[in-house]
């Protein structure tokens, strides 16, 4: 059985992650500090002979009991509103803690996969976003602590790749969405499905032409395994680029939820991409992927799940307390 490391285990992104490779016949080891995370993401893999979990802050050394032959690492606040009120730990994930995962792969000889992001283009003046493009970041900016850590993780991880021969992969997520996602992590889609379920107003922020591609989460899932299994070390574009504003995307989602409630307009955030758009050639060309769920069915298969959530936890919705991991 192959074995895998997978970082952010808990989490969103990392415990899709992790059903999907257990499916595919691998042992799967998640790790996770639970700072963004939800044990209930895990609970349903905690008896499967393939897997077991490690609860552990991946800035501290990384220790794991025998061979490894891939590291998935995705641990890293995800969130705007996560990593503005835990600045510290999302710069010490993505620097500290992409050097323990990258030092363990070099000891392993194992083959890592990063999760890099759209945010490394910030506020983009290419559009769509090609994987050539620079960028356009303000390293001062509040989003700087992620969009920064993120550059960084993905020129570390190259710096390991051409000095050590490190077998790695980047890939750069877009805007990714689906089940599991936390209904309090104040990214759009959890935010305004809580404000349907709740009778609340749903809050667009700025006037709401700025636009996002929204992609699903098995469709990323499946580009990030065929990245994994390819020979490609350089960073690829893994999202849908189907482009909405998100003024028209909160009226799609007052559509699908029925809710009688109306749009509120709110400030826009500091530094919030104008634009955002993934070019996918690369990946179609490379990986012969491309997203196969539309917005519309994706988000019906969210909104079910968001549905389901009990009423407790669907008022449990103020912003989860890090006070406990501050250190
Ligand atoms: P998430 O917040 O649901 O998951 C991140 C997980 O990492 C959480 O379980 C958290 O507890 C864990 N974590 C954070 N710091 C840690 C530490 N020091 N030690 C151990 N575990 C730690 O977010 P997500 O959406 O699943 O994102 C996962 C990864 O994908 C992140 O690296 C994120 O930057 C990247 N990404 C996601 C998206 C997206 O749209 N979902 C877009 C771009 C990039
Ligand atoms: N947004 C919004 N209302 C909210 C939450 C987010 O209008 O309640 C906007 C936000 O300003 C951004 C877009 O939705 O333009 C996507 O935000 P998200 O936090 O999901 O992720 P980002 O792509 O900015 O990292």
């Amino acid at each position: 059985m192959k074995r895998v490391l997978i970082t952010g285990a808990a989490g969103f992104l990392g415990s899709h992650l992790s059903d999907r490779f257990i499916k595919e016949g691998y042992y799967v080891i998640g790790m996770d500090n639970f700072i963004t995370g939800d044990q209930k993401n895990i609970e349903h893999l905690l008896n499967n002979s393939s897997y077991e979990f490690i609860e552990h802050d991946i800035t501290k050394y990384i220790s794991i009991e025998g061979d490894l032959d891939y590291i998935l690492h995705f641990a890293s606040p995800a969130s705007p509103i996560d990593y503005l009120k835990i600045p510290i730990q999302t710069l010490k994930v993505g620097s500290l803690g992409t050097h323990n995962c990258l030092g363990l792969a070099k000891a392993k000889n194992a083959r890592i996969l990063i999760a890099s992001t759209s945010e490394v283009y910030g506020d983009p003046l290419v559009h769509p976003q090609t994987e050539e493009y620079y960028g356009n970041v303000n390293t001062i900016g509040p989003r700087g602590v992620y969009d920064e850590a993120k550059r960084f993780q993905e020129s570390i991880t190259m710096a390991y790749h051409r000095f050590h021969g490190l077998e790695t992969r980047i890939v750069r997520i877009f805007n990714t969405y689906g089940p599991r996602m936390r209904l309090n992590d104040g990214r759009v889609i959890p935010a305004f499905m809580g404000q349907a379920l709740r009778g609340e107003d749903l809050t667009v922020f700025g006037d709401g032409s700025q636009t996002r591609s929204f992609c699903y989460v098995d469709d990323q899932v499946e580009g990030i395994f065929r990245l994994l299994h390819s020979d490609y070390s350089k960073p690829v574009n893994i999202g849908n680029p189907h482009e909405i504003s998100i003024k028209d995307f909160a009226e799609e989602i007052i559509k699908l939820t029925g809710t009688k409630q109306k749009i509120v307009y709110k400030e826009l955030p500091v530094n919030d991409p104008m634009q955002r758009q993934p070019d996918i050639t690369l990946a179609k060309k490379l990986l012969n992927w491309e997203p196969k769920v539309d917005r519309a069915e994706g988000m019906k298969k969210t909104f079910e799940y968001f549905k389901n959530l009990t009423q407790e936890e669907l008022y449990k919705s103020e912003h989860k307390d890090f006070s406990d991991y501050i250190n």
